[in-house]
């Protein structure tokens, strides 16, 4: 058992659920089990569910000249729970009504998935070409924005690429009065700009930076000048260190996102193996188009390296790390596949298999403020819990075994919704 707050694992543990709870956990002589069902784990491993923190209800490919994101309401929120996700954040939504709607069916036992804390529509101004996206004119647009989506339901808001700092401020003002966090994908702002400004979390960690770019102009986003500058730094560059010292004094969470950038680095086409979750003829357009590309770049390769160590490095120093999937990263990046697979990469990145379970589970419930009630394997907490078959501890990768992911103690078979969302992918 991997009881999610970073202590070692334990072995011969039993863990009594009564009514969708953990009424007590401990080792297996001393837990004298009622009559009920039991279910022998011998060989396997026990994580608490995962809270993932990058998530999406839509499934994006580039289309050019845009870039075109398709809700996937059937789909996503099963393939997520089967991939042990009890717990996400959609940060960054394109059908805000449809991923709000959801979430309602979820919470009423109508439709498989996980609880979903619902991100409003993406902040943005017009620049990027992505036609589903609502663009605001102004700050005021932004916390009007903010305002309207917060008054429908919607419990997280996203800042992206093409901001002013005054827009930023306008949105992060109007979602903390209403106790709101605000998460970005930034570009046009800086993470000290936006730390500045008290935003609560920044994605994709170090990669989309544009603190380093040597002639930044104000409130504006060049995305190769922003790579360019990343791509310069080295693993153990001081400036990036004093980035991590500024953004873990100011508590601002990093969300780790590598399942998006992996398969540029040619390692895997799709994390996780999630590529039979698509339709036939999706998957092939998208192997067609990026066989050429795979296992050449080795830029990306030796950038994947570096953000993996900039992560480590940023939650050694103290900073809130958590971690999501994005399941954008033009199609390859597929829901509950790359969730579990995310925990491989973790222990790449040189995490301890316990921390980076806490990664995914009590770092997120905390960021959350849902502590007392989820993230770790404790009495009194719900009964949100994944059993993998096979011992983590000896081989990291049994993780893509996931056999039963509870839910408020009901337990859902993973291999059959894999199986039954097969082939779904790309259609709905
Ligand atoms: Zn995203």
């Amino acid at each position: 058992m991997i009881d999610g707050t970073g202590n070692p694992v334990k072995e011969n543990q039993t863990i009594l659920i009564i009514k969708g709870r953990i009424a007590r956990t401990g080792n297996t002589n001393d837990v004298a089990t009622p009559s009920g069902k039991i279910i022998d784990c011998t060989g396997k491993t026990i994580i608490p569910g995962m809270i993932m923190m990058h998530e999406h209800l839509f499934y994006g490919e580039s289309l050019p000249p845009n870039y075109i994101a398709q809700e996937m309401p059937v789909s996503f929120p099963p393939l997520y729970l089967a991939g042990g996700v009890t717990t996400m954040r959609t940060t960054g939504s394109v059908e805000p009504q449809t991923d709000l709607n959801i979430r309602e069916q979820i919470s009423q036992g109508k439709m498989m998935g996980p609880d979903v804390d619902v991100t409003g529509p993406y902040i943005e101004r017009s620049g990027i070409p992505i036609p589903e996206m609502l663009f605001i004119k102004s700050p005021d647009d932004a916390a009007k924005e903010v305002n309207y989506w917060a008054d429908m339901g919607c419990t997280s808001f996203k800042l992206y690429m093409d901001l002013t700092r005054e827009d930023a401020k306008a949105a992060i003002d109007a979602a903390h009065k209403r106790g709101l966090k605000v998460t970005g994908h930034l570009c046009s702002v800086t993470f000290r700009e936006a730390a500045d400004l008290g935003i609560d979390d920044l994605e994709h960690g170090f990669y989309v930076s544009s603190d380093f770019e040597k002639e930044k102009k104000e409130d504006q986003c060049n995305v190769s000048a922003q790579s360019l500058s990343i791509l310069r730094l080295t693993e153990q560059s001081d400036s990036i260190k004093e980035l991590i010292k500024y953004l873990v004094k100011k508590k601002v969470a990093i969300t780790s996102t590598l399942p998006v950038f992996e398969p540029y680095t040619g390692r895997e086409t799709f994390p996780g193996n999630g590529g039979e979750a698509l339709t036939p003829v999706i998957k092939e357009v998208i192997e067609k188009k990026y066989a050429t590309a795979s296992g050449k770049d080795s830029s990306s390769i030796i950038q994947f390296k570096k953000e993996m160590a900039w992560e480590k490095q940023f939650a050694d120093m103290g900073g809130q790390l958590l971690a999501g999937i994005d399941p954008t990263g033009a199609g390859r990046v597929i829901p509950g596949y790359a969730d579990r697979h995310i925990l491989e990469l973790l222990v790449e990145a040189g995490f301890s298999l316990p921390q980076a379970v806490k990664i995914c589970s009590l770092n997120a419930a905390q960021y959350l403020g849902k502590d007392k009630e989820i993230g770790t394997i404790e009495a009194g907490k719900r009964a949100d819990l994944v059993l993998i078959d096979g011992d983590l501890q000896k081989d990291i990768h049994a993780v893509r075994n996931t056999e039963i992911v509870f839910k408020n103690g009901v337990g859902f078979d993973s291999k059959k919704i894999f199986e039954s969302m097969s082939g779904k992918v790309g259609l709905y």
